[in-house]
């Protein structure tokens, strides 16, 4: 998971850096882009919360790490309370670590905490919140000794994409230039035709295709340790299972949608999750899938209905605010049915519950 930044993450001027990288060196991908821009943004902002620019299910409600602990906490019991460590990839403010832990303890399961993240901002917020947890820059320092329960929420979606697009000469790179007010997409090179999966090279002229090497090449290497040592990985993200999604890089600011190109490093680059191809490449390394499903299904075949009906008995004041709440994550026009919940599984490791 290194980064793909060619240029400093915490630089005072992205932008101009990597305008100047362009002139000097021509067109980069939409994959180094996305990299700089996004190690660029992490590393400088703290993006989540009303203040910031986007809202993540954690920060909606409690319910959603009590729900995510008590998935994890019932699997570990299952597997026969083995020595397990938690680690959550991108924990962002660490919220979600801090209700998955209070509701794992009610189960009898206190585990050692690791984390994966790169913004030396974030860090800070999550050291707040969990002193005793270890950070890492990526899993490869991932204690070896024991199984690990993994979650990543919205982490996923924040790793670079890598373009392709089909124009009248054949399929060609998509790239970021320097145009007349700042940056633009356009064709670059051509690119072999055997990099275009078979089952999309159908796409009309002007059609695009994602994938994103960085996210296949961890889940493989997650999938490796769970094989090895056992374990489970829940992802949760917003994408898309099977077929072909056109471009889905996106960028918000301040909680509304902005130009992906313009002001790189200031809004938080996103794609959509390709779930097919990480189950792909989960399976391959000998893991066991489960799902996608859609999150407000899984959250409700868990218990979600029932935390909400206690905490709004326990706090009376808050009712509509959780059930406020309960909408957001679950309705399908909220979060409910465009992010989804995968599970891979380790060698003799039980299924989670939901799938
Ligand atoms: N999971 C949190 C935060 C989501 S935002 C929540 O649900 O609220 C994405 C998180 O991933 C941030 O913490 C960001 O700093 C981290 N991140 C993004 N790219 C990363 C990378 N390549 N390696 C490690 N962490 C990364």
């Amino acid at each position: 998971m290194s980064s793909l930044s060619p240029v400093t993450p915490a630089s005072p001027d992205i932008a101009q850096e990597l305008a100047a990288l362009i002139e000097a060196e021509g067109p980069i991908s939409i994959e180094r882009f996305m990299g700089a821009a996004n190690a660029h943004y992490y590393a400088t902002r703290d993006a989540i919360g009303a203040a910031g620019d986007f809202i993540t299910a954690p920060e909606v409600s409690q319910m959603f790490g009590e729900i995510v602990g008590l998935a994890l906490a019932d699997v570990w019991q299952r597997a026969g309370r083995p020595d397990a460590a938690l680690v959550e990839l991108g924990p962002g403010h660490g919220t979600l670590a801090v209700d998955m832990l209070r509701a794992m303890r009610v189960a009898g399961f206190a585990p050692p905490v690791h984390f994966i993240e790169t913004s030396p901002l974030l860090r800070e917020k999550q050291r707040d919140q969990l002193p005793n947890a270890t950070w890492h820059d990526t899993i490869q320092t991932l204690p070896t000794d024991r199984p690990l329960l993994i979650v990543a929420n919205e982490f996923f979606d924040a790793l670079p994409v890598h373009q392709l697009i089909n124009t009248f000469t054949g399929w060609r790179e998509r790239v970021v230039r320097n145009g007349i007010d700042g940056f633009e997409a356009a064709p670059g090179e051509p690119t072999k035709y055997g990099e275009v999966p078979p089952h999309l090279r159908h796409v009309d002229p002007g059609g695009i295709i994602e994938s994103c090497p960085m996210a296949r090449g961890l889940i493989r290497a997650i999938a490796r340790r769970l094989h090895d040592q056992g374990g489970v990985l829940l992802a949760i993200d917003y994408g898309y299972d099977g077929g072909a999604h056109g471009d889905t890089l996106q960028a918000v600011h301040a909680h509304a949608y902005a130009d992906p190109f313009a002001r790189p490093g200031t809004s938080d680059l996103t794609a959509h999750v390709d779930f097919a191809a990480l189950a792909g490449s989960a399976r391959a390394a000998g893991t066991h899938v489960a799902g996608p499903v859609e999150q407000g299904q899984w959250l409700i075949a868990l218990g979600l209905s029932d935390r909400a009906a206690v905490l709004a008995r326990n706090a009376p004041g808050r009712a509509h605010e959780i059930s406020e709440a309960y909408r957001r994550l679950t309705h399908p026009e909220e979060m409910g049915e465009l992010f989804k919940v995968m599970a891979v599984t380790g060698r003799n490791w039980p299924e989670p519950a939901g799938f």
